[in-house]
């Protein structure tokens, strides 16, 4: 069995979370902390996960074989499962071998790695690419880079039961929407598919709006046949995916220091300092209430402040 046992119930908290910035403009944000669903797993990445991991319990697999690069927060949660429940793990690398925070803990949690160099990486969407790999791994499932597609989406609808659960704790009777960082937009399907129409989501795309996330988004709520979504994509990307500027970084220091909440600059920093430039360009009434997902991927941070 790949899937965790059902007393295994990921929990996150919901915590108000205290900036100036919101204060001056009457919001209020509580922030859902996934970076602390466990000391191994960590973040969204998880949760996009499971239905991957049911679906290799289905077919008899006796783990998991998946892409990624030397940073990956995908890797490191798909490992720290492996690790966890007892599964085995292949990840497929792109690049060069290299010794990177997270290299060096997917080979703790027991991961066999092969290095693909980045013309072989680039074949990843080419037909064939995965014949000579479950030829050499017969008894391990497929899983594409980031778990993503409606499979990815739908483990990502427990999100909602983990929040709506905490309202009450905080005093809140209801929410305005969801506020989150998007890569490929998985997560953020999820909760729309999760929501259908009932609060809005907002996704700060951490990536330029090139690639082609809207399209991946409006495919997975297709594909679940949900005909009336609410969601609203912007652009959080401050020039390109991981991309970082003095502003960025003076800003997650801040809030680092008047939250104590960890962030990281290639997702939940954006998000958030997207987040206060709406905020202050009025685009929420005072008043409204919204929660912030905390996606995790600080394990990839450490990769970061070693290479700038
Ligand atoms: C992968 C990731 C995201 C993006 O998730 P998608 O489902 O691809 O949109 C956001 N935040 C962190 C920390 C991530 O690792």
């Amino acid at each position: 069995m790949l899937s965790p046992p059902a007393h295994w119930l990921p929990q996150a908290s919901l915590d108000p979370l205290h900036l100036d910035w919101l204060k001056n403009a009457g919001i209020e944000v509580a922030i859902l902390r996934l970076d602390q669903i466990d000391p191994l797993i960590s973040g969204n990445k998880w949760f996009k996960l499971i239905e991957h991991l049911k679906a290799a319990d289905r077919v008899g697999a006796a783990g998991i074989i998946s892409l990624g690069g030397a940073h990956s927060n995908h890797l490191h949660a798909l490992a720290a499962a492996g690790k966890r429940f007892g599964f085995r793990t292949v990840g497929l690398l792109r690049g060069h071998p290299q010794e990177t925070a997270t290299i060096k803990d997917l080979q703790a949690f027991g991961m066999q790695l092969h290095w693909l160099g980045y013309a072989g990486y680039r074949a990843r969407h080419t037909a064939g690419f995965w014949a000579p790999w479950q030829a050499q791994y017969p008894d391990l499932l497929a899983v594409a880079e980031g778990g993503g597609g409606l499979q990815g989406a739908k483990g990502c609808k427990q999100l909602k039961t983990m929040v709506d659960d905490q309202l009450q704790d905080l005093g809140w009777s209801d929410h305005d929407g969801w506020w989150l960082a998007c890569g490929t937009g998985t997560t953020l399907a999820g909760l729309v598919l999760a929501e259908a129409g009932k609060h809005p989501v907002y996704g700060a795309l951490a990536v330029p709006e090139d690639h082609g996330v809207a399209q991946q988004v409006e495919a997975i709520i297709e594909e679940a046949g949900l005909s009336d979504p609410a969601y609203e994509l912007l652009d959080a990307s401050r020039g390109g995916f991981a991309r970082v500027d003095p502003e960025l970084i003076g800003f997650i220091e801040q809030c680092e220091q008047a939250s104590g909440i960890p962030l990281e600059p290639l997702y939940t920093g954006k998000a958030l300092l997207a987040l206060r430039q709406q905020v202050e360009g009025g685009k929420f009434a005072p008043g409204t209430r919204l929660i912030f997902i905390h996606t995790g991927g600080l394990q990839g941070r450490r990769g970061f402040e070693t290479q700038s």
